[in-house]
């Protein structure tokens, strides 16, 4: 990648070197990285919204391929390291200090989109920092309104947490509340696998890739409820909906007698669907 130093010569000159309290596992690979940034492509006209650049190595391939990037770093030390980066490419990167969690990702991408695109379009990729991956992946899911201005979201999670993402109830120890969220918004799959060795230092466990395509006319049903209705029901995922419901402070009978749902089933064996009817019909009663 013509004059840039090495991603690991960066590393030391600024000495960043990695925090576990940030989640901070690097990556050197520019074969992964291009294969990570090729996963969230093409980037024509397309501002890509990247958490947690870190030393800049998949924020490189994203620029490489052409992204306008708008990359969020909590970490103050990354910051000259992202900078040399951004005058390799004018105009091409905003760096934004701070933490995502507290951020509007829709509204930074808005502000942030290539200038010379009226149809804008744009996109989250990242190597997600492990401790807060899941916190993030929820509300930019559960964000009001639907669809949000990202047609995609291309990130990497622990395997684990992947597998809780695009679970189906035959997937039973992984399907919970997370992949109901991401099934109802959301079309849900594993690119590939990254074995803990392509990061610096390694993690304990394999990563994958996920990609998330919004779909754009989830089934209508209030963010909120649903979260509620999911949180009792997985809560106490052994026992049968009927018990486990009545957390809710409701009558779970007539809830699940208005919805169909049999009073013997557990929360594994409720689909995305069986979950959204559960959510209007709390939301109905509980207005
Ligand atoms: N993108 C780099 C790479 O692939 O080599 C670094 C990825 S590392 C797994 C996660 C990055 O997220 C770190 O740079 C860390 O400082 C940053 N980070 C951690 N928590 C964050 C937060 N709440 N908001 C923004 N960035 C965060």
């Amino acid at each position: 990648m013509d004059a840039l130093p090495p991603l690991r010569e960066i590393v030391a000159r600024y000495g960043l070197d990695a925090k576990k309290s940030l989640g901070q596992n690097f990556l050197f690979d520019l074969n992964l990285t291009a294969r990570i940034a090729r996963a969230a492509g093409p980037f024509d006209n397309v501002t890509v919204v990247e958490i947690g650049p870190g030393p800049g190595g998949l924020t490189r391939a994203l620029l490489a391929q052409g992204a306008y990037v708008v990359a969020i770093e909590r970490d103050a030390r990354c910051l000259p390291a992202l900078e040399e980066l951004a005058a390799h490419y004018p105009g091409r990167l905003t760096i934004v200090e701070g933490d995502a969690l507290e951020m509007d990702v829709a509204a930074l991408a808005r502000t942030h989109a290539p200038v010379a695109d009226n149809a804008k379009v744009a996109r989250i990729c990242a190597n997600l920092p492990y401790n807060v991956a899941t916190a993030l992946l929820t509300k930019w899911i559960e964000a009001e309104p639907w669809p949000s201005v990202f047609d995609r979201y291309v990130l990497m999670f622990q395997k684990e947490v992947a597998q809780r993402i695009v679970a189906t109830p035959k997937e039973r120890a992984d399907y919970g509340r997370l992949a109901v969220l991401c099934g109802w918004r959301t079309k849900a799959r594993t690119l590939f696998d990254v074995s803990p060795a392509a990061f610096t230092p390694p993690p304990k466990v394999t990563s994958s890739v996920v990609e998330l395509v919004p779909n754009p006319a989830p089934l209508a049903c209030d963010a909120r409820a649903l979260s509620r209705v999911t949180q009792a029901a997985f809560g106490q995922r052994r026992k049968m909906l009927r018990q486990s419901l009545k957390s809710l402070g409701i009558d779970a009978a007539a809830l699940l007698a208005a919805t169909g749902i049999e009073e013997t089933k557990r929360a594994e064996e409720i689909d995305v669907a069986g979950f959204v009817a559960l959510a209007r019909e709390l939301s109905r009663v509980a207005r």
